[in-house]
């Protein structure tokens, strides 16, 4: 049996509720739900949250209905996350609430989206996804009467923050000294908590873009059995089912893969952790990154992501709606710069109009920027039928 397969309590090393750093404004404790299932409760109520189903990584939303959206992608993570997480006696709650909401900045098309209103934002204070998730918990959710945003702790909102330049990170600590950003600039890590959503993340994706790869038919199987981590459970898979083909047969290979890595990192992590004699939080913050992957699996995680990257996110074919999505994105960042009142007046309205629009296009599904693309410019491109 794995450590800790039974759950129980938390672990020294893990987050615990009763001793969150909070929130921005305070609120009284809910009768029910501790700070982070509280925290998750928002997410889940967010508009950002609901819009995820509207939104791709890979694949458009208009190109079929069985590939993953940025929705499903989340709950794979917060699923593999909690699984990873009950083994480790961390808190499952927060990694639930890090996990559901760590994708809620992100542009409608993907990673196309994303690097186009980088590269509009370019002059006016850049833009960054997951930056841009932690202002829509911050700033841009609207529900509550006396805040912006969901007022979510500081321990939810840190592993929402997984990356920021550092130029950012000092804008940050400037407005909340000691706060979220201030890891980036003294080089610590953040919870495990949030370390575990980062690994739970690149494990989701890897393996959702090989079953979406050959569902579309970009990727073969035969092609796949050049990634040594797909070819080992395939192996394996066949040695004990040869009749095996087909779908059923990548599902299989999937779940192994899926299986051992999560394995993988419970193990690789457990050691790591006890080689420290079982860390207090703040031993784990001044550490390095403590939830890995073996250095096997680290490698072959590696060598699957750089196939994926060479043969699917580069696939002719994936580059041409990439394109697509690209001018889509910049030709409307350029037309509500210049005609404002084309967009929500609270959005026209504001000061800094470069950061308005931005805001205003990040939180597009792909198919309402598809439409309001054609709407401003006449032309049909992506999901505007
Ligand atoms: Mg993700």
């Amino acid at each position: 049996m794995l450590p800790g397969m039974k759950g129980g309590p938390l672990a020294p090393y893990a987050c615990d509720p009763a001793r969150s750093r909070g929130r921005r404004y305070p609120e009284a404790d809910a009768p029910t739900r501790n700070a982070f299932q509280r925290d998750r409760d928002r997410i889940v109520h967010s508009t950002a949250f609901r819009r995820l189903v509207y939104k791709t990584q890979v694949f458009l939303n208009h190109e079929g209905d069985l590939y993953r959206t940025r929705l499903t992608h989340s709950l794979e993570v917060a699923q593999l996350g909690r699984s990873m997480a009950r083994s480790l006696r961390l808190n499952e709650d927060l990694v639930e609430a890090i996990a559901l909401a760590h994708d809620l900045g992100h542009t409608p098309f993907g990673h196309a989206g994303q690097d186009a209103l980088q590269d509009c934002m370019a002059a006016h204070g850049g833009f960054e996804h997951n930056l841009q998730s932690l202002r829509v918990v911050d700033e841009l959710e609207e529900r509550y009467p006396q805040f912006n945003g969901l007022n979510l702790s500081f321990e939810t909102r840190e592993g929402i923050l997984k990356h920021c330049a550092l130029r950012h990170a000092r804008e940050i600590e400037a407005r909340e000294p000691g706060g979220v950003a201030a890891r980036f600039l003294r080089r610590t890590q953040p919870s495990l908590e949030a370390q575990l959503c980062n690994l739970a993340d690149e494990i989701a994706y890897n393996a959702h873009d090989i079953d979406d790869g050959i569902r579309s038919g970009l990727l073969s199987v035969a092609q796949m059995q050049q990634v040594p981590l797909f070819a080992h459970y395939s192996e394996q898979t066949l040695a004990e089912h040869p009749a095996l083909q087909g779908r059923r047969h990548v599902y299989e290979v999937i779940r192994r893969m899926l299986s051992d890595q999560v394995y993988d990192v419970i193990n690789a992590t457990s050691a790591a952790l006890q080689a420290l004699g079982e860390p207090d939080l703040t031993a784990v913050r001044a550490a390095p990154a403590l939830v890995q992957f073996s250095a096997t699996m680290r490698a072959q995680s590696s060598a699957l992501k750089s196939f994926l990257f060479a043969n699917l996110y580069r696939h002719p074919q994936v580059m041409l709606t990439t394109e697509q999505a690209r001018t889509v994105v910049a030709e409307l960042f350029a037309a509500y710069l210049s005609a404002p009142h084309e967009m929500p007046s609270d959005f026209a309205a504001r000061a800094d109009r470069p950061r308005a629009v931005a805001d205003y296009i990040a939180g597009m599904t792909d198919r309402f920027a598809g439409r309001e693309h054609a709407r401003l410019t006449g032309r049909q491109l992506l999901g505007a039928e």
